[in-house]
């Protein structure tokens, strides 16, 4: 601050002038010797030669230093120095006092002189005290100037400090409705669900009376609406092109990679192609841009008083999460029409094998049908091989193909109400000869209170096959199986139970996923395809069930599934589909699983 002063002459006052000073004396001859001194030290002095005289000079002279006697006859110098001082509380105001009148003196400062010299006096010294006094007063004046400068200063803080803390709450506000709106869209994968919510919430947090989003055909340079807010879409056919890449106003905006506005003062707006009403007042158009390359448009449009920078920004924010969601989207909907393409393939294939590989199986049973043909032993054991392959074939493509049509939703389930004991008993039938292979009991116990369920009786049947046959194939020959029927709140259990090896936890995780097979010696010895139990998780899902397993090392292993009393229908096709092998563990003794 005091750089920017210039160095003042001690006569010279604030404004570069020479200073102004009013000598107040009654004596003339003092008044004159004081005015004739500073006059020759270059002060501009006026003589006030009483008080009265001194009060109604001092309002237009604003003098830079008073030097006043005290005993004045009528207003007293007290009485100047008062009035100087409210007038101006920087004035500069000696008092000359008679000789041992220090208590006036005394006064006088309380008043606020400055200083005070006592007569007879030296005349330098009183310029000495006249210079001091400028310079004092040159210095509260400069203060005074810092003051209002910090308080400028200070007032220009606060409001910058309001500013800053509008813009912190805006962008915070900003940052939730981002968050809340990327919670929202990543709930739900479908591309149609996304992209229809991203235009509705753009309309939404910027006030737009409507938007729609435009998305690029893949591997194109197209570009359609694919939904609207506020609007309604308005195609000319299935394949229509509502505009290109880097034609027109908005293949312009999509070709730059950067977003766009239209004011309504800049005229008539650019129509919006594809949708219903087609013309706008304001536009503020987005490109959406994963990855480096432009996967759509996002435009809103209709604000109120137009968009500003704000909006502008908010949406570019906005799009940068909502090109990546539909982006993935995208990436899904390729991924699950490709695993439909593939489960479809899978399902005709396995159709087709099945339908010759059937007829091999009915020849090499007649080819061993004493009744027809004379085979020797060799030939014989030759065709019970064949069959036995033949079988082992038919297996692994009616499980293929079970499996396959579990993926992709569309293994027929035909639901009757009905009750699920005969067809645990009728499945029990089914693996009687695999029992007496091995000498194994199997325990059906009674059970009591059971409701009639919505089944498909045959898939039942098969889940309860499948697990019936593993529990067979596990179990040390001699070994017993139990199963049982029994209701609880809200389910059927049905549970199968051996004494086999058990399954270590280590494997637990490995159990309902698809081709996965436990690798031990018992497995290898028992073969199978590794999707009975992925078949069974999914036929009991598709009931609105869920399947579990309980199993101890060296003492055996249980495995059960829980129907619903009153089934769900349709959620648990939804869960094969994206969660076929969900398995957590946790120990409990032994060791429990649930897929
Ligand atoms: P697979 O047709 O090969 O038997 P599953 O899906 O039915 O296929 O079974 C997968 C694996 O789980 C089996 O290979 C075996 O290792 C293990 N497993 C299934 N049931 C039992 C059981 N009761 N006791 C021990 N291990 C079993």
């Amino acid at each position: 601050m005091n750089e920017l002063i210039p160095p003042t002459p001690a006569s010279s006052n604030e404004s570069g002038s020479a200073a102004r000073i009013l000598v107040v004396d009654d004596e003339p001859s003092v008044a004159d010797v004081c005015s004739e001194y500073l006059g020759s030290e270059g002060y501009e002095v006026t003589v006030a030669v009483s008080g009265e005289e001194a009060v109604r000079v001092i309002p237009q002279l604003r003098p830079d230093v008073i030097l006043t006697d005290i005993n004045l006859p009528g207003v007293s110098g007290l009485e100047v120095v008062k009035f100087a001082k409210q007038l101006d509380a920087d004035a500069c105001v000696i008092v000359v006092t008679g000789y041992a009148s220090t208590t006036s003196a005394v006064e006088a400062l309380r008043q606020g002189a400055y200083e005070y010299v006592t007569k007879p006096f030296d005349l330098e010294a009183v310029h000495k005290i006249v210079k001091s006094g400028i310079k004092n007063r040159r210095l509260k004046e400069q203060n005074r100037q810092i003051l209002v400068e910090l308080r400028e200063k200070n007032e220009q803080l606060s409001r910058h400090e309001v500013e800053l803390r509008e813009r912190v709450r805006v962008a915070t506000q900003q940052l939730r409705t981002l968050y809340d709106v990327n919670q929202e869209i990543s709930a739900n994968l479908e591309l149609v669900h996304r992209v229809e919510l991203i235009t509705a919430r753009a309309a939404l947090d910027v006030h737009a009376r409507s938007a729609v989003l435009y998305l690029r055909r893949e591997g194109t340079d197209d570009y359609r609406a694919a939904s609207t807010n506020g609007r309604s879409l308005h195609h000319q056919g299935a394949d229509s092109v509502d505009f290109r890449h880097g034609e027109g106003w908005f293949g312009a905006c999509v070709a730059s990679e950067r977003s766009l506005r239209w004011d309504p003062s800049a005229g008539v707006a650019p129509v919006l192609p594809g949708v219903m009403p087609a013309a706008a007042e304001s536009l503020a158009a987005i490109p959406l841009v994963s990855e480096g390359s432009v996967v759509g448009l996002l435009v809103a449009s209709d604000r109120e008083g137009g968009f500003h920078h704000d909006e502008e920004n908010y949406l570019t924010l906005f799009a940068s999460q909502a090109a990546i969601a539909i982006r993935n989207s995208q990436l899904y909907e390729h991924t699950k029409s490709l695993d439909r393409l593939k489960s479809e393939f899978v399902a005709v294939v396995s159709h087709e094998i099945r339908t010759p590989l059937t007829s091999i199986k009915g020849a090499i049973e007649l080819l061993g049908d004493a009744q027809y043909f004379q085979n020797n032993d060799q030939q014989n054991k030759l065709l019970t091989i064949a069959h036995a392959n033949t079988e082992r074939l038919l297996v692994l493509i009616g499980d293929i193909l079970d499996f396959s049509k579990l993926e992709s939703a569309s293994l027929p389930m035909h639901l009757e109400r009905q009750r699920i004991e005969p067809v645990v008993q009728q499945a029990a039938q089914n693996i009687r000869t695999l029992l007496a292979d091995k000498q194994l009991r199997l325990e059906l116990a009674d059970s009591h209170d059971v409701p009639d369920l919505m089944i498909d009786a045959d898939r039942i049947g098969q889940v309860v096959t499948n697990l019936l046959s593993n529990a067979v194939k596990f179990s040390p020959a001699g070994g017993r199986i139990d199963v049982t029927v029994e209701r609880s709140d809200e389910f059927v259990k049905v549970s199968i139970k051996d004494q086999g090896e058990g399954i270590a936890t280590h494997n637990l995780s490995r159990l309902f996923q698809k081709f996965s097979q436990v690798d031990t010696t018992a497995t290898r010895r028992a073969g199978g395809t590794g999707l009975g139990l992925v078949i069974c998780k999914g036929i009991v899902e598709q009931h609105g069930g869920t399947i579990h397993v309980e199993t101890t090392v060296g003492v055996g292993s249980s495995f059960y599934f829980l129907l619903p009393l009153t089934p769900i229908a349709g959620e648990s096709a939804r869960a094969i589909q994206t969660d076929a092998a969900r398995t957590d563990a946790s120990s409990t003794g032994s060791t429990r699983s649930s897929a």
